[in-house]
C-alpha cells in the first residue's frame, strides 16, 4: 500500500503545469525593472547622451565604472555637452547591479537592458568598454558574443531604459508624465503603466534643444506636460 501511494506522488505531477522551461531556447518575460547588463544611449540622432560628467563612478558602490570625460570638439560634438565619455568602462565581475549608475545619471546616458547573460571565459572580457555598451547609431547594441543563443536580439534592441526605479526625485508630480528623453532606435516611450495619473498623460515626444546641456530632463518632462 505504501508503495501504490509512493507511486502515486510522481504520477500526480504529470499532470500538473511545469514550472520549468526550454532555456535558453524558450527564455522567461522579466519584469519590466529588471536589472541586467549596461548601456550607453544615443539620441535619435545619433549624438551621445554621456556628457563625461563622472557621477555614475561616483556613486558606484562597487566602485567599477572607470570615465574618463573630454572637451568635445567644436566642429563634431559627439555629444550635446560640453564634454562627452571618452573612456568608459564597467567591471562586471564587480557589479552588484543595484542600477544606482543609471539613478544618478543626468542624461539618462546610461541604462540597463534585461540581459543576463554575460559568461566570459577569461576576466578581461568581463569589463565592457565603450565598444561593448555604446549603442550604434540606429539603437541597436553591441554584444560580446552576438551569436550565442543566449543574446536575446529583441532584448537587447529594446535596450534603452526608459524608466528610473523611482520617479525623479520621488515627486507626485512626476507620477504618469514621460521623463525619459527620446533614444535612438525606440524614440520616447510612453509612460511606465500603473503609474499613470489621468492628467498627466502629455507625452515628451521633442528632441533634446540645441544648447542644452542635457542635465534636468526631468523638469523638461514637467514644462511639455503643463503645455499640454
Ligand atoms: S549597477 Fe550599481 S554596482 Fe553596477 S555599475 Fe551601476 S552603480 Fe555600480
Ligand atoms: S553619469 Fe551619465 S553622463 Fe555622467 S559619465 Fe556617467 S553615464 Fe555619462
Amino acid at each position: 500500500m505504501g508503495m501504490i501511494k509512493g507511486f502515486m506522488v510522481p504520477f500526480r505531477q504529470i499532470f500538473k503545469r511545469k514550472v520549468t522551461i526550454q532555456y535558453p531556447e524558450q527564455k522567461r518575460s522579466k519584469p519590466q525593472r529588471f536589472h541586467g547588463r549596461h548601456v550607453l544611449n544615443r539620441y535619435p540622432d545619433g549624438m551621445e547622451k554621456c556628457i563625461g560628467c563622472e557621477l555614475c563612478a561616483a556613486v558606484c558602490p562597487a566602485r567599477c565604472i572607470y570615465v574618463r570625460g573630454m572637451d568635445n570638439p567644436p566642429d563634431a560634438p559627439v555629444s550635446p555637452g560640453e564634454r562627452y565619455g571618452f573612456v568608459y568602462e564597467i567591471n562586471l565581475l564587480r557589479c552588484i547591479f543595484c542600477g544606482l549608475c543609471e539613478e544618478a545619471c543626468p542624461t539618462e546616458a546610461i541604462t540597463m537592458t534585461q540581459l543576463f547573460e554575460m559568461s566570459v571565459s577569461n576576466r578581461d572580457d568581463a569589463i565592457y568598454t565603450r565598444t561593448e555598451l555604446l549603442m550604434d547609431s540606429d539603437g541597436t547594441v553591441p554584444h560580446p558574443q552576438p551569436d550565442s543563443i543566449l543574446v536575446d536580439k529583441g532584448e537587447l534592441r529594446l535596450a534603452d531604459g526608459w524608466m528610473r526605479a523611482t520617479a525623479p526625485s520621488g515627486r507626485a508630480a512626476y507620477e504618469g508624465v514621460i521623463a525619459w528623453t527620446p533614444t535612438a532606435g525606440v524614440g520616447t516611450r510612453p509612460a511606465e503603466k500603473g503609474q499613470s495619473a489621468e492628467s498627466h498623460q502629455s507625452p515628451v515626444t521633442s528632441h533634446q534643444p540645441e544648447g542644452d546641456s542635457g542635465l534636468g530632463t526631468g523638469d523638461r518632462g514637467l514644462e511639455t506636460s503643463s503645455d499640454g
